[in-house]
């Protein structure tokens, strides 16, 4: 961050409501947001994101072009009242974050800012021991903006759905993620009305007429929150619906919908025609598709030898269907592949989202009065730290890479009450802590006992001190990765520990 140019700050944790409800987030952000009233009845939040804050630094500070661009960056305790907090530090409530946001005059500035942003996030990641953490195109989301990146660590303990092509490097998180979905091929038949009792899901749909549910039009309904009004959704009935891509596409958050939401809908037996009284939408899965079979928009009917180029009027299609495995690339048409992720760092182009909504203002050479431009760039610390003991550890613990490392060395003095083991440990203590991390370990414990815990450490080096090895006049030096191991004499131990440590990773 600093070679970025970037200004460290710490901004406060507690934050007045009214930047959130000047910025329009106070009310569209959810119950994640905690809200809460100080002594004297003031709206009160705790942050979980900082871009409010930082406009309020930044606005009284940078009114003339001159000052632009700038970074602005803190390492910050945040707290976001996650329902469901699960696996260690990978979703946790109060978390740490490394939180960047930079200004900018021109779109051409920002973009040019966020690819330098981008390398460095791949320069910290493969610096503290994940070189393979992958950038992939993500959703906006509650951010707002245009242009976004996460930064996935793959992994089967992550939440996150990755889709990558290996033919072509596609790669995106599961939310924005397009495929090329294969057409099914039928001959035309008339359509035709068909009893199917108490069927109302595809499998069961499927199974009784003997089919495949890529040959069913599935409808899925939402409500949305910001009016209330029903959506329906078409789409072939071996997928399904993305959501996120849904509420990109309606702009507003939704819930599926349920009875007694829209009573004129035959839950279940929701088909295209004639048109339910609702909002809808077709998928591009159904482009050209014939012979399906949907809902017949009454209870215990089905019809079927739908198609679609002729019995539909259907708009223009959109994309709103999750992508499958094995899906065909829309680059390169090869197959598609999706993984597991954990997401440790993110990055937005947010444009003026924030600072015309908060009024922020600069005049330009001309005297013109403009909004900045803004992005925002984040690491999970916290998750980062699970990523990393992840990647690298073994049956007996973390090896930390020593970019990471809570300490270099750590010294273990095996019979502490041994006038020799005592002085040259201490004296390497002394030495090396001058330079180094150290650590010493001079309990009265068995070496088995040490060792192990020196394990559950993972510090990078270890120096031995016992009353054998100094009668030999050597201490023993090892890696906690197991690849190293040298007897030295004492004097000289300290001395080639810069050394040893530029060996381990
Ligand atoms: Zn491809």
């Amino acid at each position: 961050m600093d070679r970025l140019g970037g200004q460290e700050v710490l901004f406060p944790v507690v934050l007045p409501a009214e930047l959130w409800q000047e910025s329009g987030r106070y009310d569209s952000v959810g119950s994640e947001l905690l809200r809460f009233k100080d002594r004297t009845g003031r709206d009160m939040l705790l942050g979980m994101t900082h871009e409010e804050a930082a406009v309020q630094l930044a606005r009284s500070e940078a009114k003339t072009y001159a000052r632009y661009p700038f970074m602005i960056y803190q390492i910050q305790t945040k707290f976001r009242d996650e329902p469901r907090a699960r696996g260690g530090l990978i979703r946790v409530r109060e978390f740490t974050m490394k939180d960047a946001y930079s200004f900018h005059t021109t779109q051409q500035d920002l973009e040019a800012y966020y690819e330098s942003v981008l390398q460095a996030y791949h320069r910290i990641f493969a610096r503290v021991g994940l070189p393979d953490v992958i950038a992939v195109g993500s959703d906006t989301g509650m951010m707002g903006g245009r242009t976004a990146h996460e930064f996935i660590y793959l992994s089967d303990a992550g939440e996150d759905s990755i889709v990558l092509c290996n033919h072509c490097g596609y790669k995106a998180n599961m939310e924005v993620a397009v495929s090329r979905v294969g057409k099914t091929h039928h001959p035309a038949s008339a359509p035709e009305e068909v009893y199917t009792p108490g069927i109302k899901t595809i499998e069961e749909l499927s199974s009784c007429l003997g089919i495949e549910p890529s040959q069913t039009m599935k409808a899925a309904a939402f409500v949305r929150c910001d009016t209330g009004k029903a959506v329906v959704v078409f789409l072939r009935g071996d997928l399904t619906v993305n959501e996120a891509k849904l509420k990109r596409l309606l702009k507003t958050e939704i819930r599926p919908l349920e009875g007694g939401d829209a009573p004129s809908l035959a839950l279940g037996f929701i088909g295209p025609l004639p048109p339910p009284d609702a909002e809808i939408y077709y998928d591009v899965s159904l482009q050209g598709e014939t012979n399906l079979v949907c809902g017949a928009n009454r209870e215990n009917y089905h019809i079927r030898n739908i198609s679609v180029p002729r019995d539909l009027a259907v708009g223009p299609f959109v994309d709103i269907a999750k992508v499958n495995d094995g899906d065909a690339c829309t680059v390169c048409g090869g197959p598609l592949t999706i993984r597991r992720g954990i997401e440790v760092g993110n990055i937005f182009q947010l444009g003026t989202t924030y600072t015309k909504s908060m009024g922020m203002t600069y005049t330009d050479e001309n005297g013109a009065s403009h909004h900045p431009l803004m992005g925002c760039y984040g690491i999970g610390v916290g998750r980062l730290l699970a990523c990393i003991l992840e990647h690298h550890h073994d049956d007996y613990g973390p090896v930390w890479p020593k970019a990471v490392a809570p300490w270099h060395v750590h010294i273990c003095l095996l019979n502490n009450s041994n006038p020799d083991v005592r002085e040259t440990g201490f004296a390497l203590y002394e030495t090396l802590g001058k330079t180094h991390e150290v650590i010493l370990d001079d309990r009265n414990a068995a070496a088995g006992v040490q060792f192990a815990d020196a394990d559950l450490l993972g510090v990078p080096l270890r120096i031995i001190v016992s009353p054998r090895n100094l009668a030999a006049g050597q201490v023993e030096i090892v890696s906690r990765d197991k690849t190293l191991r040298e007897l030295v004499p004492p004097t000289e131990a300290a001395a080639i520990i810069p050394a040893l440590l530029e060996k381990v990773v």
